[in-house]
């Protein structure tokens, strides 16, 4: 048979288009990572995640440019003569994966937009972005913009964009050397000349890296020698305790351990994460600045920059380590500090939030440096940067949940409902769907797919807390499965093999500032629930900046077995509604005892110092709701307990 040019060339082209795109490996001199980060576009998000991107979608992020002065038409980055820093890369980075996730054909063509700009205009000395912007650091968030562009389209352009723009700033480095938040922020470049390095082999790109970490700043010697041990005092505050900058810091050391190969680098990579642990985690799951290093009192808050950062470091992390850990840490940001700045409808976000957040008002309170609107729920509360900048939370992270295994497998990373379409085994195609209402529920069931019978491993995450974790294969108990680490099944897949994990979420308490409790469910934490009284403190149509007052009592010690929690809670599931960040829409809640403390109050509008705990109180034993951090806009998650 004889088949017509045109019809055959159209075959071939819905061939090419249903083919996955390829995974690309590291190149030498790099050695191997653990995991490869699939093209964008290989995960979709499906169940309450795509709900989630679709809440997202409908909300700031996929009208943000049509009202907001420093996104709209006059952006330097579509060739305007307004905002020509960074918060156009900023918006892309969220609206290009936002997009192509959820195959919205208006967000697509919106994100279109802005990328051709950079692509068509490129100068002849090969700088591109805004002729006004004299800044390396914008341009850095640009180029993460065109590889994530580049895998989820396949644009040719791309990449000679890329390899001039690259050769152009490698003559002009010495001239024109890192300056100001570039010399803090040359990592997440690094990241793009090792993407560029993966594809081209072109070794310039390594004297390239060389430069960029010779003029950047040393944050591997900042915290093999740390100095920062509590709040930042002032006189103290400086670029290097900036948190947004320590959150983009963290996958420093692993990615310089790519060009190093200094197999100390490696190890700092997570030492770096300990030392920030120790000195500034909050029990959310994210280290406390607001806007720089600000310890471990539960009224401290975390600008939300922090978080999507410290998650895009994570996932890098991750790929690169192979710490299973890691994943359990990237769920936990997440599930938590990701929804519990935003509003449910994701119209509005916080630029600090607190753990301990009893009180959302324009008022002064003890932030190491921010200003009195930072934890309003608004369009752009202290500062517009989080407004052009949270975009890339929820997409990267469902574009993380699966990645590839260095043995031409699949690996699941994180765990929400998503389906993965991906090239294994040497040249097999094979879909995973993976359904589950987790993390708000305990099992998920993967049915793998593949076009043909085919060998090849899956890795499963088993989160550290998984301590009676069960992974079962057709049915059939798979023997051997350890929290903490990755399990891995391999063997022919056959069409329709079926894998079941579940996760038995046993309540856990942990231990915070001033020996306070929190209550951690899988990779959830549980935060009191606190009647909210919305109110309108300015409009800002179609956004608006919003208070939040309690309509009940916060001031609670809880009355727990510390050593056996479990006997001192109730779990009461919930549906998973169309809204499960809101306090209304909790799919889960804990039923726990407790008692107020009457001379825990407010101070300077927060939450008050903590009490040291055990704690005593008269008052009547009352019962108390606990629901999810992210559902709990108003909230208590590290409580005193008392004494018994
Ligand atoms: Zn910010």
């Amino acid at each position: 048979m004889r088949i017509p040019g045109a019809l055959l060339t159209l075959m071939l082209c819905s061939m090419a288009l249903a083919a996955p795109a390829p995974v690309v490996r590291n190149r030498a001199p790099f050695p191997p990572n653990a995991f490869y980060m699939l093209p964008l576009g290989a995960v979709k998000p499906e169940g309450w995640l795509k709900r989630q991107l679709q809440i997202q979608a409908a909300g700031l992020s996929g009208h943000i440019d049509e009202f907001w002065p420093s996104l709209t038409p006059d952006s330097g980055w579509l060739g305007g003569t307004g905002e020509s820093w960074e918060r156009g890369p900023y918006y892309m980075d969220g609206l290009v994966p936002l997009a192509f996730l959820l195959d919205d054909a208006r967000l697509k063509a919106k994100a279109g937009k802005w990328v051709r700009w950079t692509l068509e205009n490129q100068r002849a000395d090969g700088a591109i972005g805004p002729e006004k912007n004299k800044d390396w650091w914008p341009i850095m968030v640009m180029l993460k913009v065109l590889t994530e562009y580049q895998e989820a389209t396949g644009d040719a352009r791309v990449v000679p964009l890329m390899e001039k723009y690259f050769a152009h700033q490698l003559a002009s480095l010495e001239k024109q050397p890192l300056d100001k938040w570039a010399i803090y922020r040359w990592p997440d470049e690094a990241l793009s000349v090792a993407w560029l390095y993966n594809r081209t082999g072109d070794r310039r790109l390594l004297d390239l890296a060389r430069l960029l970490s010779k003029q950047g700043y040393n944050w591997r010697a900042q915290f093999e020698d740390f100095q920062f041990r509590g709040k930042a005092q002032k006189g103290e505050t400086a670029l290097k305790t900036h948190v947004v900058n320590n959150a983009m810091a963290l996958k420093t050391s692993a990615i310089w351990w790519l060009f190093s190969r200094d197999a100390a680098d490696r190890r700092a990579a997570l030492g770096q994460l300990e030392v920030m642990d120790r000195f500034h985690l909050l029990p959310n799951g994210v280290h406390a600045g607001d806007e720089h290093y600000a310890g471990r009192s539960p009224s401290q808050g975390t600008e939300l920059c922090a978080v999507v950062e410290g998650m895009f470091s994570v996932e890098h992390m991750i790929a690169i380590l192979g710490d299973a850990a890691l994943g359990d840490r990237l769920e936990k940001m997440a599930f938590n500090p990701l929804p519990g700045a935003c509003s449910g409808d994701m119209w509005s976000h916080q630029y600090d939030q607190q753990p301990n957040q009893v009180l959302c008002t324009l008022a002064k309170r003890d932030w190491t440096t921010n200003g009195d609107e930072s934890n309003l729920f608004g369009l752009e509360p202290n500062y517009g940067c989080c407004t052009a900048n949270f975009h890339q939370g929820w997409p990267k992270f469902a574009a993380s949940l699966w990645m590839a295994t260095a043995g031409d497998g699949l690996a699941a990373m994180a765990y929400a409902p998503s389906r993965v379409a991906a090239r294994v085994a040497g040249g097999v195609d094979v879909e995973l769907v993976e359904q589950t209402e987790y993390p708000f529920r305990d099992n998920i069931g993967i049915t793998v797919n593949p076009s043909a019978t085919a060998k090849f491993p899956i890795d499963l995450r088993v989160p550290g807390w998984a301590t009676e974790a069960r992974i079962a294969l057709n049915g059939k108990a798979v023997a051997g499965v350890r929290a903490g680490t990755f399990h891995r099944i391999e063997r022919r897949w056959m069409k329709g093999d079926r894998i079941e994990l579940v996760f038995p979420m046993k309540v856990r308490v942990s231990r915070w500032h001033q020996d306070s409790a929190a209550i951690d469910r899988g990779p959830l934490v549980y935060s009191l629930r606190i009647g909210e009284d919305w109110r309108k403190l300015r409009d800002k149509a179609p956004a608006a900046d919003w208070e939040i007052y309690p309509s009940t009592p916060w001031n609670y010690a809880l009355d727990i077995d510390m050593a056996n929690p479990e006997a001192s809670v109730e779990v009461v599931e919930k549906p998973v509604g169309d809204t499960p960040f809101s306090s209304q829409g909790a799919p889960v809640e804990l039923r726990v005892k407790g008692r107020r403390l009457e001379k825990w109050t407010l101070v300077n509008n927060s939450a008050g110092p903590l009490p040291p705990s055990p704690v005593a109180s008269p008052a009547p034993l009352e019962t108390l709701t606990l629901i999810p951090y992210g559902s709990a806009k108003l909230r208590v998650t590290a409580f005193p307990w008392l004494a018994r």
